[in-house]
C-alpha cells in the first residue's frame, strides 16, 4: 500500500486512486528561458519517482508535464520582467529560445533516465483554453478587468489559504510590502490573470488576442487550463517543487476549484530545495549549477540521480562536490558488482518486501538504497541478487540492467585482444601477454586470469 506525504492534509496518507484503472498526475514542468539547474533537476527526479511507485503498485499512470513558454515573469510582483522576453527581439526570437532549451531540458530527463511523461502540453498552444478559464472566472464574478490586466479576486475565495495554511492576513500583510502600481487592483494578493499589452507590456512580443484585448496569460492559468484539458478535474496527484506552493500551486487550486467548484487535485506532493554549500543556489550568487556543468567535470549524470535518492525528498539536500564524488563511487562500486553477476536468477522476496516498504513509506529512498546494499553484501546467489537489483531498478532508475548488458558485450575488437593474449600466455610470450593487457585495460576493461582463461570485466 502506497502512502504519501499529502501538502494539503499536511500528513502522510494512504493513496486511493480517483479511479482505480487510470492515476491522472500532474508535474509542474520548466519555464524554458534558459538551463534547468540542478535543484529544478531534483524536483524531475520526484516527479519520476512518483511516476515510477504508481507503475510499480500496479497503477496506470497519466503523466502530464507543462512546458512553460510564455507569462513566467521574474518575481512574484505583477508587473516584472518576462523570463521569456528578456533576450528576445521577435516573436521569432522567443519561439527559438524556447525552443533551445526545451530541448536541453528533454536531454537533461534523458540523461537522468527520467521517463518521458505522456504528453508535455505547451502554454503557448493553450491559449484559447487559458482565455476560456478566465472568462468564466469573469462570468462568475471571481475575476475582474482593469486598464492593464484582468486579476483573480482573492476575496471571493475563502479557501485560498488551504495549501499554505498560512493566515490570509500574513499574507496580505506580505503583499501590502510591494508597491502597486494598478490603482484599480482591488486588493495587494489579487493576481494576474490577463496581462494586456499596455503600459509597462505595450511592446511585449508574445501577444494574442482577448476578449480584454491582446496580451498574455498570467502564468498559474496555464497550469488550472491544461491540468482539466488532459486530466480532467479532480486528478489524482500534482507535484512541484516547495517554492511553488505560494503562489503558483495556491493561485492554480483557487483558479481551478472557483471555475468548478471541485478540487483540482487530491494529493500534493511537494519536493524540498536542493542547497548548494549550504546556501540557495541562485545566478546571482554565482552557484548556479546545471547537469552539463557536472558532466563536463567528469560525472556520469546518474551519479547525480544516485546523489538525489540518498536524501528524502521533504528533506533539504545539501549539494558538494564532495557529496557528488561520494554517489558517483558508491555507482561504480553497486556497477562493478552488478557486472560479475550470473543471469537467469530469481528475485528474493525478503529482500523485495523490505524494499517495497521503504518506497511505500512516502517515497524513503534512502532506505530503498540501503536495502539494495544489504542485498549486496549478502550471501544469495549472485544471479538472484541481479534479478532482485533490476526488480529495484523499476524505481531506483540506475540502469543497472543496461550496465549488466553492457559489461557482458565485449566489443569483438577487445575479444581479439584477449584471444590473442591467450595464445601469448599458451607460448609464455610473457612481454607480449603484458602488453596485451595493458592494450586491454587502456580500452576500458579489466582482466583477471582463472583457471578457464583470461575473465573480461568492465571497469567503473
Ligand atoms: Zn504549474
Amino acid at each position: 500500500m502506497l502512502k504519501l506525504f499529502n501538502s494539503l492534509s499536511r500528513q502522510i496518507e494512504e493513496f486511493k486512486p480517483i479511479s482505480p484503472d487510470q492515476v491522472g498526475f500532474y508535474a509542474c514542468g520548466p519555464t524554458v528561458y534558459d538551463y534547468a539547474h540542478i535543484g529544478n533537476l531534483r524536483t524531475m527526479i520526484l516527479s519520476d519517482l512518483i511516476r515510477r511507485s504508481l507503475e510499480y503498485n500496479g497503477f496506470a499512470v497519466t503523466h502530464i508535464m507543462n512546458i512553460t513558454d510564455v507569462g513566467h515573469l521574474s518575481g512574484d510582483q505583477d508587473f516584472a520582467e518576462d523570463k521569456m522576453e528578456k533576450s528576445a527581439k521577435t516573436p521569432e526570437d522567443v519561439m527559438a529560445i524556447a525552443e533551445k532549451f526545451t530541448q536541453v531540458f528533454f536531454d537533461d530527463l534523458k540523461a537522468l533516465n527520467i521517463l518521458p511523461a505522456d504528453k508535455y502540453p505547451k502554454a503557448t498552444h493553450h491559449i484559447q483554453e487559458q482565455v476560456d478559464l478566465i472568462g468564466k472566472l469573469i462570468e462568475k464574478g471571481f475575476a475582474y478587468e482593469s486598464d492593464e490586466a484582468v486579476y483573480f479576486d482573492v476575496a471571493k475565495f475563502p479557501s485560498y489559504n488551504q495549501l499554505t495554511g498560512q493566515n490570509l492576513d500574513d499574507m496580505l500583510l506580505g503583499a501590502r510590502q510591494e508597491v502597486v502600481r494598478d490603482p484599480k487592483k482591488k486588493n495587494p494578493i489579487d493576481f494576474v490573470l490577463w496581462f494586456k499589452a499596455v503600459g509597462r507590456y505595450q511592446n511585449h512580443i508574445q501577444r494574442w488576442p482577448s476578449p480584454w484585448g491582446e496580451g498574455f496569460p498570467g502564468w498559474h492559468i496555464e497550469c488550472s487550463a491544461m491540468s482539466a484539458k488532459y486530466l480532467g478535474q479532480p486528478f489524482d496527484i500534482h507535484s512541484g517543487g516547495v517554492d511553488l506552493k505560494f503562489p503558483h500551486h495556491t493561485n492554480e487550486i483557487a483558479q481551478s476549484e472557483a471555475v468548478s467548484g471541485v478540487a483540482l487535485a487530491k494529493y500534493w506532493i511537494h519536493g524540498e530545495f536542493l542547497l548548494i554549500d549550504q546556501g540557495k543556489m541562485a545566478k546571482s550568487e554565482g552557484n548556479f549549477l546545471t547537469l552539463k556543468s557536472l558532466v563536463d567535470k567528469g560525472f556520469n549524470p546518474l551519479a547525480f540521480r544516485y546523489l538525489v535518492l540518498t536524501s528524502h525528498y521533504r528533506s533539504k539536500l545539501n549539494f558538494t562536490w564532495d557529496s557528488l564524488t561520494a554517489a558517483q563511487n558508491a555507482l561504480n562500486n553497486l556497477y562493478s558488482e552488478v557486472s560479475t553477476f550470473d543471469p537467469n536468477g530469481k528475485t528474493i522476496p525478503e529482500y523485495e518486501q523490505k524494499f517495497n516498504d521503504a518506497i511505500n513509506n512516502d517515497l524513503e529512498t534512502p532506505q530503498a538504497l540501503a536495502t539494495a546494499w544489504d542485498l549486496l553484501k549478502s550471501e544469495h546467489e549472485s544471479a538472484d541478487k541481479l534479478a532482485t537489483l533490476i526488480e529495484f531498478d523499476k524505481i531506483l532508475g540506475l540502469k543497472i540492467q543496461e550496465t549488466w548488458e553492457n559489461s557482458h558485450d565485449v566489443p569483438d575488437s577487445v575479444q581479439k585482444l584477449v584471444a590473442e593474449r591467450e595464445q601469448a600466455r599458451k607460448d609464455k610470450d610473457f612481454a607480449r601477454s603484458d602488453e596485451l593487457r595493458k592494450e586491454i585495460e587502456s580500452q576500458g576493461y579489466t582482466l583477471e586470469d582463472t583457471l578457464d582463461g583470461g575473465k573480461i570485466k568492465k571497469k567503473f
